[in-house]
């Protein structure tokens, strides 16, 4: 399985497996591969004949108190995730590759950045939205694969390829959880013990809001639930709960489903995050 740093070798081999006529799968990530980026993998391998892995830690969707430095990269280990997957190309470039000094072209997607973790995170979306279409220039896959874990991020790229007519279909691929709930994410090994067993409140917290979706609740009830159970939590530091139309992020026009709960808090500096789609 070959590892390709330079966008020429990936656009070779690419454009020798359209040649046979194969169909193409890409999943974005920035590394630190674990269980929800193989099931992305996974889901990929039975759809698409040829399948791109990239990973790269895109310093333009950091902000400037993020934990960019510290984000864990292991290339060498999440190669061998990646062909054990059966994999047939993994994309790893570094960030000169990608961003010449004087770049200055962004890719913004509108309202639907504003809300949720837009709100806390000014230009996290602009540095995603715009990593995604460049990946896409690269790669041009058919198909490319998010998880639904970043629920906001998956709307943002779903409208962005639908305003700019771009000719890649999003697949949505379900959150992957531990045991205990938690969702599974990179950042989750920067928790502490203490920390670990606290972050499971958020979906506890989630999985009552749903439950008092389904039963009627209005959105500023469910949020206020969710909420209440998360700062029940002394070790868990809420940022906000919301309670929004799954399509557009704003208010829900009416009490009960479809709702998309959404959380992020804080656990000491980890910023973790988590949503459940309440469907109709
Ligand atoms: P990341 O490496 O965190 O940028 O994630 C890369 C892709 O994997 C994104 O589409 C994420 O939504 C997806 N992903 C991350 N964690 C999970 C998870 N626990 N379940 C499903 N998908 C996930």
């Amino acid at each position: 399985m070959p590892i390709a740093s330079r966008i020429d070798e990936v656009r070779s081999i690419v454009r020798r497996v359209r040649g046979n006529g194969d169909s193409v799968g890409l999943v974005p990530t920035m590394g630190a591969l674990h269980e929800g980026h193989s099931a992305l993998l996974r889901r990929a391998r039975q759809t698409d004949d040829f399948v791109v892995v990239s990973i790269f830690v895109n310093p333009t969707q950091f902000g400037p108190s993020d934990d960019f430095e510290k984000y864990p990269r292991q290339l060498e280990k999440d190669a061998a995730v990646a062909e054990e997957l059966g994999v047939d190309l993994v994309f790893a470039p570094t960030a000169e590759e990608m961003y010449s000094p004087d770049s200055c072209t962004y890719v913004e997607v509108g309202e639907l950045t504003e809300e949720l973790c837009g709100a806390f995170r000014p230009g996290h979306f602009r540095g995603v939205a715009t990593v995604v279409s460049k990946l896409f220039n690269i790669v041009s896959p058919d198909r490319a694969y998010f998880g639904q874990k970043d629920y906001q991020q998956l709307l943002v790229i779903e409208r962005m390829i639908r305003d700019l007519d771009m000719p890649v279909e999003i697949v949505a691929c379900p959150t992957v959880r531990e045991a205990d709930g938690l969702a599974i994410s990179s950042r989750n090994e920067y928790l502490t013990p203490e920390q670990r067993s606290a972050a499971p409140a958020i979906y506890q917290a989630l999985q009552k809001g749903a439950e008092a979706v389904r039963g009627g609740a209005s959105a500023k009830e469910a949020e206020a639930m969710v909420a209440a159970h998360i700062e029940n939590e002394p070790l868990l530091e809420l940022q906000y709960a919301r309670a929004v139309d799954p399509h557009t992020l704003a208010e829900p026009g009416s009490a009960g489903p479809p709702i998309l709960l959404a959380v992020a808090a804080f656990a000491g500096d980890t910023r973790l995050i988590d949503n459940i789609v309440v469907e109709e």
